[in-house]
C-alpha cells in the first residue's frame, strides 16, 4: 500500500469511516475510545474491541483514548486500573496523554442533569429500586408513570442538590430521565441517571453519595472528548435510541455510536463476572493464571502480543453473533513461534538410556540446530553422555503396529547425536514397571546420519542424564470442557463445566544444560513436544516452564477439512 493511500476498508465498521471521511462528517476527523469498567482483569474479547479501536485511528491516522468507565465505585478498584494499562500496553497501543476517568466528568455530568431537569427532561422520583422494576412493564406490557414524575422544575432542583447533599438514604431517591414510559424500548422508559449511594470511590474518594448511571455517562463521555465513532458491543443496540436521546436533549456534539459482535470463544469463558468468581474461588491460581482467558493470563502462558493482534486480524468484525475455536488462538500463537523461537530439547517424562558400548569418561559436543525455519539462528553444542534420558511415551516393549519409536531389538535416530538400538530392558521388580533401558550406538551414525543410508523409521529427542537440569514443567489444557460458549448454556452452571484435567504438573522434567540461564518470560520450542515459556516463579535453583501450546494442529486440519 502506498503511503498516503487510504487504507482499504477491511470490516463495514471501516467502510463506514471511510464514507464519514468522504463526505467530512467530524470534519473528517477519527477518534475512538477503548472503555473498561475497571472491575476485573481484562480478557481476550477485550483484545478484540482494544485491536478493533486502536487499529482504527492507526489506519486512519486518527487517535484513541483509554477511558475507565468507573461510574460503579462498589465493584472498581485500582488494582484492575493498573492491570488494564498494563495490558493495553502489552498489546502494543499507547494512548499517548490521552487517558481519562468517567469520574472526571462527575461535576460536569451533574451539571448536565441540572440544564435536563430545567428542560423538563428530568425529575425526581422516590419510588424504591422494586418498585422502579414495577413500574416499567415487560417487553409486552407498557410501564406507568411514576407518581412523582409531574414534579415541578423547582422540586426536582431542590430535591437533586440535596441528594447530592447526602440528605437521602442509599436508594431512596434516583433523577430519572422524562422519555417515554410506553416505548417499545424497555430502555427509553424514564431511564435513571443518578442514584444515590454512599461508597468510597477509587479516585474520587467520598465527594459524591450520587453517582451515574453508565448509559447517561457513557454517550456524554464521548460527548466530551469528541470521540467520532463509539464502538460497542451488540447488547448495546437497544440502547442507541437513549446515547442519541441524551445528546440531543443535551443539544452538545454527538459522536455515532456502531455496534459489533463480541468475541465468544469455545471452551472458556468470557465475562469478568464469571472470571472473578473463578479467582476468588480457587478453582484458579488468580487473573494470570495461565488457564484463564484474560491478557495477563495468556502473557503467562507464554502468548506474544503478535500472536494475539494476527488473532484479532482474523477473526475480524462481523454484525452478527458467533463463537470462534479457540484453536484458531492456539494456531496463531504456534504460527508465530514456530518462526521466532529456538528450538531445544527437555524429556518430560524421563526415562533412563544406558548405551553400553559408549566410553564412561567420554563426553562429546554435538551440533544442534536453533531452528531449522532460520538458519540465521544458528546452532549451538549439547553433550552427549553414556547415559541419557528419553521420554517413557518413546518406548513401547510390546509395540502396536503403528508405534515407530523404541523397542526392544529396534533402532532408532536420536536427533543431532547417533542411531541406538535397544538391547536389554530393565524393570521394577514388584511393579513391573520399566525403570531403565539398555542400548547400544552406531558410531558411524554421528550426528544422526547413516553411512550406509540404512533407514529408521523414528527420531527420538533426549538430554544427558548427567548435564541435564531438572525442571518443572506445567502443562495446561482447556479451562471448559465443551465446545461452544459455555457461557451461554441454560439452567446449567459453567462451574460444572470446569475441566479437572486443565493442569498436569511434571515436576521431575530435564533439559538441555543451555537452558539453565532461561529467564522468565523466555520462549522455546521442546523438540516434538511443544512450545513453552519460563514462568515468573522459576529461578535458578527452580526452573519453571509453562506450556504455551502443542505441536498439534487441530486448527489447520479444521481447515483442511472445511476445503474438501
Ligand atoms: P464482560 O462482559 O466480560 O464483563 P464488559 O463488557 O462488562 O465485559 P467492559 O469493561 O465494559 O466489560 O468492556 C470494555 C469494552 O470492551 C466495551 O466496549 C465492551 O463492549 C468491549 N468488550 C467486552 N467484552 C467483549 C467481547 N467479548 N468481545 C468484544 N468486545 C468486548
Ligand atoms: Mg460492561
Amino acid at each position: 500500500m502506498a503511503a498516503n493511500e487510504p487504507p482499504k476498508p477491511a470490516d463495514f465498521i471501516r467502510e463506514i469511516i471511510t464514507e464519514d471521511i468522504e463526505t467530512k462528517k467530524y470534519e473528517s476527523r477519527v477518534h475512538t475510545r477503548f472503555p473498561p469498567e475497571p472491575n476485573g482483569y481484562l480478557h481476550i474479547g477485550h483484545a478484540k474491541s482494544i485491536c478493533l479501536n486502536f487499529g482504527i485511528a492507526r489506519d486512519f491516522n486518527g487517535q484513541c483514548n483509554l477511558r475507565f468507565d468507573d461510574t460503579n465505585p462498589t465493584k472498581e478498584e485500582v488494582e484492575y486500573v493498573e492491570s488494564i494499562k498494563e495490558d493495553v500496553r502489552w498489546l502494543g497501543f499507547d494512548w499517548d496523554d490521552r487517558l481519562f476517568y468517567a469520574s472526571d466528568y462527575f461535576e460536569q455530568l451533574y451539571q448536565y442533569a441540572v440544564l435536563l431537569i430545567r428542560k423538563g427532561k428530568a425529575y425526581v422520583c422516590d419510588l424504591t429500586p422494586d418498585e422502579i422494576r414495577e413500574y416499567r412493564g415487560t417487553l409486552t406490557e407498557p410501564g406507568k408513570n411514576s407518581p412523582y414524575r409531574g414534579r415541578s422544575v423547582e422540586e426536582n432542583l431542590d430535591l437533586l442538590s440535596r441528594m447530592r447533599a447526602g440528605e437521602f438514604e442509599n436508594g431512596s431517591r434516583t433523577l430519572r430521565a422524562k422519555i417515554d414510559m410506553s416505548s417499545g424500548n424497555i430502555n427509553m422508559r424514564d431511564p435513571v441517571m443518578f442514584r444515590v449511594l454512599r461508597a468510597e470511590h477509587h479516585r474520587t474518594g467520598d465527594k459524591w453519595c450520587i453517582y451515574p448511571m453508565y448509559d447517561y455517562a457513557h454517550c456524554v463521555s464521548d460527548s466530551l472528548e469528541g470521540i467520532t465513532h463509539s464502538l460497542c458491543t451488540l447488547e448495546f443496540e437497544d440502547h442507541r435510541p437513549l446515547y442519541d436521546w441524551f445528546l440531543n436533549e443535551l443539544g452538545i456534539y454527538h459522536p455515532r455510536q456502531i455496534e459489533f459482535a463480541r468475541l465468544n470463544l469455545s471452551n472458556t469463558v468470557l465475562s469478568k463476572r464469571k472470571l472473578i468468581q473463578l479467582v476468588r474461588d480457587g478453582s484458579v491460581s488468580g487473573w494470570d493464571d495461565p488457564r484463564m482467558p484474560t491478557i495477563a493470563g495468556i502473557r503467562r502462558r507464554g502468548y506474544t502480543p503478535e500472536s494475539v493482534r494476527n488473532f484479532c486480524d482474523r477473526i475480524g468484525v462481523a454484525k452478527r453473533d458467533s463463537t470462534v475455536d479457540i484453536a484458531l488462538l492456539e494456531y496463531c500463537v504456534r504460527e508465530d513461534l514456530n518462526k521466532r523461537v529456538p528450538r531445544v530439547m527437555a524429556v518430560l517424562r524421563p526415562l533412563k538410556v544406558v548405551i553400553d558400548n559408549y566410553p564412561e569418561d567420554l563426553l562429546e559436543e554435538l551440533d544442534a540446530v536453533n531452528n531449522p525455519e532460520d538458519p540465521s539462528m544458528g546452532t549451538r553444542k549439547v553433550p552427549f553422555s553414556r547415559v541419557l534420558y528419553i521420554e517413557k511415551d518413546d518406548f513401547r516393549e510390546d509395540p502396536p503396529k503403528q508405534f515407530f519409536r523404541l523397542a526392544p531389538g529396534r533402532e532408532v535416530r536420536l536427533r543431532y547425536a547417533y542411531y541406538i538400538t535397544c538391547v536389554g530392558v530393565i524393570k521394577d521388580e514388584r511393579t513391573a514397571e520399566v525403570t531403565e533401558l539398555r542400548c547400544t550406538y552406531d558410531p558411524k551414525t554421528r550426528g544422526g546420519d547413516s553411512p550406509d543410508g540404512r533407514k529408521v523409521k523414528a527420531t527420538l529427542h533426549w538430554v544427558s542424564a548427567g548435564h541435564s537440569r531438572e525442571a518443572e514443567v506445567r502443562l495446561y489444557d482447556h479451562l471448559i470442557l465443551e465446545a461452544g460458549p459455555g457461557e451461554e448454556r441454560e439452567g446449567r452452571d459453567f462451574k460444572d463445566l470446569l475441566n479437572p484435567n486443565s493442569l498436569e504438573l511434571l515436576e521431575s522434567c530435564r533439559i538441555e544444560p543451555g537452558l539453565g540461564a532461561a529467564l522468565p518470560g523466555g520462549r522455546y520450542q521442546f523438540e516434538r513436544l511443544g512450545y513453552f515459556c519460563v514462568d515468573p516463579d522459576s529461578t535458578p535453583e527452580k526452573l519453571v516452564f509453562n506450556r504455551t501450546a502443542t505441536l498439534r494442529d487441530t486448527w489447520a486440519k479444521i481447515e483442511k477439512g472445511k476445503k474438501k
